[in-house]
């Protein structure tokens, strides 16, 4: 029997995942609050590990997307359950009868204003990796002017109990690594230093992107908290650090710093908790049924989860996890249906 899902999110997660319910032979209803489809993967340039064009990823995701109703500047304004269905009012004023709902609402970037010592917001030249990435896309960036000396901060608002965020932001690390190649491209004679904790390159060809950066690129890898930003009176950065590896504190005077701003949960995730009895963890992401073996079901029946709705998570591993719930729901209405 052909049955309603809703999906909430239209980033990676949800996209693949509408694609997916409608070739078991339902219905996907996909909302997405801004005014595309893409969620943050429209944002960024090349991807790694391997400089892939995300607006390759982007059009080979929605090119098929006969049989999906999607409605963009859409948002949730309630969700009450009814027997076995769900009844969503959105707020373009409609409302769908829902036999399963998908939550794909992805993660909000870090803000790094946040954190005061590295001056983003204060100084002109400090910059976000999305800023970076905006600059790649548009090359339109009035702080990023032929820099000399750049430099990359890894771990801002991650692993950091006083910024409320415990967790490893997982990507980062290599988008560092990524972003720091492609600005030596850029300005062959730049010296760049990427300050990290320790360097997470943990997937497949993660490694080579890393051993790539130091031999053909030439990047510094520093390993040492970057502890205070400033600026001199030509304008330019003079950002203090210690070398742990070195044993010795640093003192280099940049054009341009980079912070790597970790992935948050969304601020809207208590609220969509509260609504749907969907459990949240002490981090603020969504919490699966089972870490383990029911990673993409909720603990509320009927309601299911997928990418980094769930914590960080890369672009493949999100579009699996879309795949596995995609199946999870077709299942779920199997089972209904004996
Ligand atoms: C700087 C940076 C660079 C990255 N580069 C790479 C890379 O090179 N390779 C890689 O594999 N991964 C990369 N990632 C990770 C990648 O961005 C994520 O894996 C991916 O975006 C997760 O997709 P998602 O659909 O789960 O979430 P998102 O991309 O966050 O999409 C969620 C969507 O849901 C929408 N939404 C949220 N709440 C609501 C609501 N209430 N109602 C309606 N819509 C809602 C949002 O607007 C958004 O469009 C990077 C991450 C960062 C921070
Ligand atoms: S991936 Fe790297 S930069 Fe990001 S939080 Fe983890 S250790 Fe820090």
């Amino acid at each position: 029997m052909k049955r309603n899902v809703l999906i909430i999110g239209g980033g990676p997660a949800g996209i693949e995942a509408a694609r997916r319910i409608r070739d078991y032979g339902h219905t996907p209803i996909l909302i997405e609050k801004e005014a595309r489809l893409g969620g943050h993967l429209a944002k960024w340039h090349k991807l790694f590990p391997d400089g892939e064009s995300t607006e390759e990823v982007l059009t080979a995701l929605t090119s098929d997307m006969e049989g999906i109703k999607w409605f963009t500047d859409t948002a949730i304004v309630s969700i009450n359950r009814l027997k076995h269905l769900y009844v969503a009012i959105f707020s373009n004023g409609i409302t769908v009868q829902a036999d399963a709902i998908l939550f794909a609402t992805g993660f909000s970037l870090f803000p790094a204003e946040k954190k005061e010592e590295y001056g983003y917001g204060i100084y002109n030249n400090v910059v976000t990796n999305a800023d970076l990435e905006h600059f790649f896309n548009t090359g339109n960036d009035p702080r990023i002017k032929d820099p000399k000396v750049i430099g990359f901060v890894h771990c801002v608002g991650s692993r950091d109990e006083k910024a409320g965020n415990r967790q490893c932001s997982k990507v980062c690390c290599a988008t560092a690594v990524k972003q720091a190649c492609e600005m030596k491209e850029r300005y062959p004679d730049a010296s760049i230093y990427c300050f990290y904790m320790d360097l997470r390159m943990f997937g497949r060809k993660y490694e080579d992107l890393y051993l790539n950066a130091q031999r053909k690129y030439g990047i510094f890898f520093v390993r040492g908290r970057v502890s205070e930003v400033s600026e001199d009176i030509e304008g330019r950065l003079v950002v203090k650090a210690e070398d742990t590896l070195a044993g010795k504190p640093l003192r280099i005077t940049m054009d341009l710093l980079v912070l790597m701003a970790g992935m948050s949960p969304c601020i809207e995730n208590p609220e969509i908790a509260s609504m749907t009895g969907i459990h949240m963890g002490e981090d603020g992401f969504f919490m699966p049924r089972d870490l383990m073996l029911r990673p993409v079901e909720s603990h509320s029946k009927g309601i299911f989860l997928a990418g980094a709705v769930t914590g960080p998570k890369t672009i493949p591993e999100t579009l699996n996890e879309a795949r596995a719930a995609a199946m999870a729901i077709d299942n779920y209405f199997k089972q209904k249906a004996e």
